[in-house]
């Protein structure tokens, strides 16, 4: 062994140590969170990390910066094997893989690592440009990590720029060229350098080289690049119970969890996941890029709630460590009093948030920002009783009307008057079981304009010839609105009534025109036992439509421009965005279906979710109006939503505008397409 080797093994071993010790007290500190089991569906997690992590699809969203982001996470991939190789020549002089590789295999390994080189130094000199001088708005204010990334960046830079160099010297000291083009070309530039000189650059580019990765190394641990060793890991365990529940909120166990918490005031009180996302979030902003709360100049931010819970975590795991389970001194009680709640993250950020989940669908790395939003809004109701004094009047009509409006619940028919629908309990008696429920839900009975929503889709039904019956006044509200609030108490005593209904009348197939029914019923209702076929009403009359069974004018009339607005509990929550465009497009064959700016999966919410229905909005811009102007602006004559509440948030957004363009649900618009005999 030379000195040389000696002096890299000792370099090499010290910094392994200081990494290992760093990586130990990262896994020591996530597991001050809550346990929670991420090991269901191996299969799911894998497809998903092979897709996300790998593949990288949900970067690539962003075309231009997920493709330079997806450019240099691949030449990591690839340059890891130069890595080791660089790693163990610092051990065995002279070592290369050609020693232990047939040439067909060594020749594309050698080729790759040159290529790759090239591959990143491109990316990562774009978004240093982009950093330091286009400067994006999502970048702009970056409190916490800004000056890092552009340190990271440089450092990879470098790291690229001493490996070309090291090639381009091995070259000009007459090493074979093996096919490497860029090398070779590389070296063409110095062809002044003799090969002396060419020894001692390449060598000196090497030891910084492989200096500067395991300085890297160690530098991960402690910033905001530490998700270049968590990220996969985190894809891995992200939420994803099963293709079923993409959304759902956690279930509580309210008899079994400790009754002294319920949801979450500080760190302890999350997950252990919850805390792995703050390890692996990447400070991109996209999330609070799409947040209709920020987008809209409220305080949230998607990205400030997973870095402050990073932040709290590491001022609350480093106090720990140094207490060493002593007494606090009176300094260290004020940390300790320092919760994330109150501490870091407001009520203000917490009851903005509209659940409407853009933000879960926009993280490259598969972060859920709404789950901690969630826990924390559950410590403020269930163990504070901090809530906007809005939301009172709601959850009082909920617990004693079983609907957060004060309507009785005889009032639930009256929009059935004269229609012969019948309720489960005549079919009941008479022995009959319908082909599906019509669950209503509790706009659709009260609301004035969602009634008129009910009676459409009743009369497409009806002429269908689908035998349905609705519940009526054994209807009550399965709580979905309590839960987004935080009140999970509530949510599980209303949710297990309804359940109960369902049950005692063998209920199998549901369908409803209200996404948050269709969502609550169909993804959350398992956690309490309740197992059902949930239909939303678009994919029903979609499937009526194909069957050839909604008699339908043949008369096509006016040509007509129409915009669909996705509401985010039928897109992002359960990825239906085809049904209600096909649905339109059947019904209305002479039309021109526009999308607005943000559509699909990108679609801005309408501002109604997350409880949002019955709190002020006095911050910033209304989210209705955003919406609403970005769906007029598409020229339509025409919008169709497709739930009750978008209903209402965007036909507020267009009256406001100063527009008559209609708004119309789905079924309307089928329901106005009936045969003459059958509307
Ligand atoms: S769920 Fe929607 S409103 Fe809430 S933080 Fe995420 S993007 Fe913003
Ligand atoms: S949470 Fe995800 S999308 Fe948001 S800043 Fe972090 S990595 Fe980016």
């Amino acid at each position: 062994m030379s000195l040389s080797n000696v002096i890299f093994a000792i370099i090499l071993i010290v910094a392994l140590g200081f990494f290992t010790r760093s990586a130990r007290r990262l896994i020591r500190w996530l597991k001050i969170g809550r346990p929670e089991v991420r090991t269901d569906h191996p299969n799911t997690r894998t497809g998903n990390l092979l897709a996300i992590g790998i593949a990288q699809t949900k970067i690539l969203r962003d075309p231009i910066g997920g493709m330079m982001h997806a450019l240099v996470f691949w030449g990591f991939c690839v340059l890891g094997l130069g890595t080791m190789e660089i790693m163990i020549q610092g051990l065995v002089t002279g070592f290369s893989y050609s020693w232990i590789l047939p040439s067909f295999l060594y020749l594309p390994y050698v080729i790759s690592q040159e290529l790759f080189a090239v591959f990143v130094l491109i990316p990562v000199s774009f978004l240093l440009y982009r950093r330091l001088v286009i400067k994006p708005a999502r970048f702009r204010n970056d409190p916490v990590h800004g000056g890092d990334a552009v340190f990271i960046l440089s450092m990879i830079g470098a790291l690229m720029v001493s490996l070309l160099l090291l090639f381009a010297m091995e070259i000009r000291t007459g090493a074979p060229t093996d096919g490497r083009v860029i090398s070779h070309l590389l070296a063409s530039l110095f062809s002044g350098v003799s090969p002396v000189t060419a020894h001692v650059i390449a060598r000196s580019a090497w030891w910084f080289h492989a200096v500067l990765i395991l300085y890297f190394l160690n530098h991960l641990p402690g910033s905001k690049h530490l998700h270049v060793l968590t990220s996969l890991i985190n894809v891995w365990f992200s939420n994803t119970s099963g293709p079923g529940t993409v959304g759902a909120m956690r279930p509580m166990d309210l008899e079994a969890e400790n009754a002294e918490q319920f949801g979450a005031s500080d760190v302890e009180h999350l997950s252990w996941k919850n805390l792995l996302d703050g390890y692996s979030c990447t400070e991109c902003g996209r999330c609070t890029a799409v947040c209709p709360a920020n987008i809209t100049g409220k305080a949230l931010s998607p990205r400030m709630i997973v870095v402050k819970t990073r932040a709290r975590l590491t001022e609350k795991a480093q106090l720990l460590d140094l207490m060493q389970g002593a007494e606090p001194t009176t300094e260290q009680v004020a940390v300790l009093d320092h919760k994330l709640l109150d501490g870091w993250i407001t009520e203000e950020e917490l009851w903005a948030c509209t659940s409407c989940r853009a933000c879960v669908v926009e993280c490259p790395v598969s972060i859920d920002q709404l789950d901690i939003i969630n826990e924390l809004r559950r410590d403020l109701m269930l163990m504070e009783s901090r809530f906007p004094e809005e939301l009172q009047p709601a959850l009082q009509s909920l617990e004693r009307n079983g609907s957060p409006w004060a309507f009785s619940p005889t009032d639930r028919t009256s929009w059935a008057e004269g229609l012969d629908v019948p309720t489960m309990a005549e079919l009941a008696a008479r022995d009959e079981q319908p082909d599906i429920l019509f669950w209503v839900g509790c706009m659709g009975s009260f609301d004035d304009r969602a009634k008129k929503i009910t009676v459409a889709f009743a009369r497409i039904l009806q002429a269908a010839n689908v035998k349905f019956a609705i519940l009526g006044q054994e209807e009550s509200c399965h709580g979905d609105p309590a839960r987004r609030m935080g009140n999970e108490y509530l949510y599980q005593i209303l949710a297990k009534g309804v359940i109960e209904t369902l049950d005692g009348y063998k209920v199998k197939t549901i369908v409803t025109f209200c996404p948050h029914c269709f969502h609550q019923m169909g993804k959350e209702f398992p956690d309490l036992g309740g197992h059902y076929d949930v239909i939303h009403h678009t994919e029903y009359i979609e499937q009526l439509l194909n069957e050839g069974r909604v008699p339908l004018e043949t008369e096509h009339g006016q040509r007509l421009k129409v915009a669909y607005h996705d509401s985010c509990y039928l897109g992002r929550y359960n990825d239906v965005y085809d049904a209600p465009r096909n649905t339109l497009k059947k019904a209305l064959p002479i039309i021109d279906l526009v999308e607005p700016v943000r559509t699909k999966s990108r679609g801005l919410c309408c501002g109604a979710g997350g409880g949002r229905m019955w709190m002020e909005e006095n911050v910033g811009k209304r989210v209705n109006v955003e919406r609403s102007e970005e769906l007029l602006a598409t020229g339509a004559d025409q919008i169709a939503v497709a739930c009750p509440f978008c209903m209402t948030m965007i036909t507020d957004g267009v009256t406001g505008a100063g527009s008559n363009v209609p708004v119309l649900d789905i079924s309307e618009v089928v329901a106005s397409r009936l045969l003459a005999s059958h509307a």
